[in-house]
């Protein structure tokens, strides 16, 4: 089946260049032309696909489904979402669908998820791929990878404990056998953990080797979580693709990881929301002293990451405290608003940047002949504003994978059947 989307105003994500005007035919689950310059593109793809079905975007801004490079779809976003016990864990996966829903409709069309409670990330994608659920295409971690450590039990079932390069290498394999398309390991302690001190390094780069060389074997991305600077070395060092967090990275560790071509996820959106809420909305004060002190390091290391050419991809660390799973775009907003990226480098930092750190540039991240048809409309230019992504009424068409999940076009253009050819 063939279907045109007569565009308003086109964003494809390969420069910051926005066209004023466009059309996209997609074939199955396929991009398979796109027209940016004539007078009336949707017309032209008419003529050259005369029986696709034609849908009329012209009211708004058409641009790539987003990417998340970093979630954890089943931390479910409440003040208390780190206490729940074992009781809890079948409502945290029927909590988990909801949130991927949720995440679809926002126009976030693909999500990495960095750390999952008892593989639940591998049971959500696989409903996902059933289609019992709604979601986007989800990429799993499985468990996180850490040494043995103080506060880990605060994570009931997130963490995978191990020591030494053995012991790594037997924890990594467990979770590619579960399923993961990615592994995640704790290269330093954590904010969000009782016991966690952000700066210290936790395992050696020996250790943290093991876990590359097993995600290596079968072709998959290792993402690092790392706060202190000796730790982002240390996993830069030892291969992995991602840094999470990058809070104290020194002007080392960013030109190591230019050098090895590594991206950085900052993740800002948590910060911004559990500030906001804080301890009198139940944010643990731990967490809310800890971000207090690192919240200006983060930033200031951050401009210095991207003035040293450090490549940027989006991630909301969405199930956070007050970071529910619809608001992903809050990240974007965060990275403007702060003066770190225009709006139009924020959005490739959630379509081509995420695609690449992610390993999907080949299939995802732009809008371009061959790729996948992962395309969103929406009410606005979020060049212009990037608001407009962060309000889920303005996400008005989703397409995934050349299936249209979500359309609410508003006023005249709102049927599909009266604007079919
Ligand atoms: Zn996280």
């Amino acid at each position: 089946m063939t279907k045109i989307l007569a565009c308003g105003k086109v964003f494809t994500g390969e420069t910051n260049k926005v066209f004023s005007r466009g059309a996209v035919a997609v074939q199955d689950n396929e991009i398979i032309d796109i027209d940016v310059d004539s007078q009336n593109p949707g017309e032209e793809l008419k003529k050259k696909y005369p029986e696709a079905e034609y849908y009329d975007l012209s009211g708004h801004t058409v641009l790539p489904g987003l990417i998340d490079s970093h979630i954890h779809l089943d931390l479910h976003g409440m003040a208390d979402t780190f206490d729940e016990n074992f009781v809890e864990d079948k409502l945290r996966s029927i909590r988990a669908s909801r949130a991927m829903e949720d995440t679809l409709f926002s126009g976030f069309t693909t999500v990495r998820n960095c750390g999952s409670v008892n593989w639940i990330d591998i049971s959500v994608k696989e409903a996902v791929r059933r289609g019992i659920i709604n979601g986007p295409r989800i990429l799993t971690s499985g468990k996180i990878l850490s040494i043995t450590s103080p506060g880990s039990e605060y994570f009931y079932g997130l963490y995978r404990e191990a020591d030494g390069y053995d012991g790594f290498k037997l924890a990594a394999r467990e979770q590619l056998k579960m399923g993961a398309d990615l592994l995640k390991l704790m290269a330093t302690g954590a904010i969000m953990n009782p016991g966690g001190v952000p700066g210290a390094t936790q395992p050696d780069e020996k250790e943290i080797k093991a876990i590359v060389r097993e995600a290596k074997k079968l072709n998959k991305k290792v993402a690092a979580h790392a706060h202190g600077a000796e730790g982002i070395k240390n996993a830069v060092r030892a291969g992995v693709d991602t840094i999470e967090h990058g809070t104290f990275a020194d002007n080392e560790s960013h030109e190591l990881m230019v050098e090895y071509g590594v991206y950085l996820v900052p993740t800002l959106a948590p910060d911004y929301f559990m500030s906001k809420h804080g301890k009198e909305g139940g944010v643990a004060s731990f967490i809310v002293d800890k971000l207090k002190k690192k919240r200006e390091a983060r930033l200031e290391a951050l401009d210095r990451a991207i003035e040293t050419g450090v490549k940027i991809a989006c991630g909301s660390d969405a199930g956070t405290p007050y970071n529910y799973h619809e608001n992903n775009a809050q990240e974007l907003k965060v990275l403007v608003s702060e003066g770190l990226l225009s709006p139009g480098e924020a959005i490739r930092s959630a379509t081509q940047y995420s695609a690449e750190a992610c390993g999907l540039l080949d299939e995802l991240g732009t809008i371009s002949q061959e790729k996948k048809a992962d395309i969103i409309a929406v009410d606005g230019d979020p060049t212009e504003n990037i608001d407009v992504l962060t309000d889920k009424d303005n996400i008005r068409f989703v397409m995934k994978d050349g299936e249209i999940v979500k359309d609410q076009r508003s006023g005249k253009h709102s049927s599909i059947s009266s604007q079919s050819a």
